[in-house]
């Protein structure tokens, strides 16, 4: 019986990928190896959203080769289908597979391990880039003209280390043009799974004793708009609220302009969902926003982030922010700085920014060099610490609820509040997907410290 490994990177949506494909071995009669030494198969799911995601698909493409050299490597994921010829350009890969062809990925392999080939394979036509190839692997990538015909199949997964808190992929690709990104060029157009079906993956998550689950998607405010039916996120949301069993949803992240006043007053009056919204801002500055083709400004970003903090006061606010953007002076850099101390933001996740082959940014002129790029994302970084352990400081002696996590290898109890702060808590170790009210006693090492006030069902 022949064995897999998959190594995820990226995204929660490429994660949910990964489980994908991980359920569709399976059902082929594929086990799981228990490292990637001993796989028949070893697939990379990549991510390509910056040039550091793809260096670190090919160092590990390198290190599959040297640790399990009779495997066969297939790579996949957004990287395949941006750039199939670098990645056949390294020793090694069997197949690569791009998103286009992901549905069929476990066919293609397991045909060619049977011995016999699959209809209409390999691909190169459809994309420019694949011509004139002269390939070791065997290359499955379309471009995505025909962009109606790229499925979208749900899938729950958990994060590395946690198997608790599981995240449902609810929506794939994405309709914007933000001139940075290669995400809707690698994945196609935005796609939603029927609510009806979220629902009842919801619920079913729920029976099986899950007390959070989480909703993610590559523009998850889009969800519903390209069914043609009537659906949007706060629906979707709304009938959520009716499962019973279910103690808690977050959403991954939401763009700006779709958090929305419904969507704040139906947070701040649910019993269920997460008091915590990300919401990308990329820049704190007009111009660079205008740049990115990002379709806000930070005056209206502003009063979005305002608008979460009065009506949910203890909600958690994260925000991406860019730094480095072509032609971004000194004083932008400063003036996002002192836009983002001045906001209500409680985290920040910094990205320098990278240019994508493709993208109309990768063209603009007025590229930061490195040592400056490192300086402002450093400084960024140092400020959402900051702002996050004064949004710490706020919860000390306060009672959060919180669901109990599952670490692999841990003695001690995790919990994540509702507020998306994590909760070592003092005593024995508890049992994963309890929900509990901690009262939190300090903060130790950037984790808040806690004691167990009310244990089992509860609200938010
Ligand atoms: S909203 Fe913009 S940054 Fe986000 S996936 Fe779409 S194009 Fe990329």
């Amino acid at each position: 019986m022949a064995s897999f490994y998959i190594i995820n990177f990226g995204c929660r949506a490429t994660q949910a990928d990964g489980g994908e494909i991980e359920q569709a071995l399976r059902a082929q009669r594929y086990v799981k190896a228990n490292g990637l030494e001993d796989a028949n198969v070893v697939v990379l799911n990549t991510c390509t959203v910056t040039a550091a995601a793809d260096r670190d698909a090919r160092q590990t493409i390198r290190r599959v080769q040297r640790q399990n050299p009779t495997a066969k490597i297939v790579v996949t994921g957004c990287y395949a289908q941006r750039a199939p010829e670098e990645i056949l350009e390294m020793p090694g890969v069997h197949f690569v597979v791009g998103n286009s062809h992901k549905d069929r990925l476990v066919e293609i392999v397991d045909a060619r391990l049977q011995g016999f080939a699959t209809e209409g394979s390999p691909v190169h036509e459809g994309t420019d880039r694949n011509e004139g190839l002269s390939c070791t692997a065997e290359v499955y990538v379309e471009g995505f003209s025909r962009r109606e015909r790229i499925p979208f199949v749900s899938q729950t997964f958990f994060g590395a280390a946690d198997r608790t808190r599981p995240s449902l992929k609810i929506q794939d690709g994405c309709d914007a043009n933000c001139s940075f990104c290669i995400i809707p060029t690698v994945r196609g157009r935005s796609r939603s799974l029927d609510p009806i079906e979220v629902k009842k993956q919801v619920a079913a998550l729920a029976a099986q004793g899950y007390r959070e689950v989480v909703l993610s998607g590559i523009h998850l405010g889009s969800y519903g708009r390209d069914r043609g039916d009537g659906s949007t996120l706060l629906k979707l949301l709304e009938s959520l609220e009716e499962i019973e069993e279910l103690g808690r949803i977050r959403l991954s992240s939401i763009e700006p302009l779709e958090v929305n006043a419904a969507l704040i007053s139906h947070v701040a009056q649910s019993k269920k969902f997460a008091k915590h919204f990300h919401v990308p801002m990329q820049s704190g500055v007009d111009r660079i926003l205008r740049a990115m083709r990002r379709p806000y400004t930070s005056a209206q970003y502003a009063e979005v982030v305002s608008s979460i903090r009065e009506n949910i006061p203890d909600a958690a606010i994260g925000a991406d922010v860019i730094t480095g953007f072509p032609g971004e002076t000194e004083f932008e850099h400063r003036s996002t700085l002192e836009f983002v101390e001045a906001s209500p933001l409680t985290y920040l996740h910094v990205f320098s920014f990278s240019p994508r082959p493709g993208t109309p940014a990768a063209l603009m002129r007025g590229s930061i060099a490195p040592e400056t790029m490192k300086r402002r994302s450093g400084e960024l970084r140092q400020l959402g610490l900051k702002k996050k352990l004064g949004f710490q400081q706020e919860m000390v002696g306060r009672i959060l609820s919180a669901v109990t996590l599952d670490r692999a290898g841990n003695d001690l109890t995790e919990a994540m509040s509702s507020n998306f702060l994590e909760i070592r808590i003092e005593g024995s170790r508890l049992a994963p997907n309890l929900f509990l009210d901690v009262e939190v006693k300090a903060i130790e090492n950037s984790v808040l410290l806690g004691t167990v006030r009310k244990a089992g069902p509860s609200v938010v």
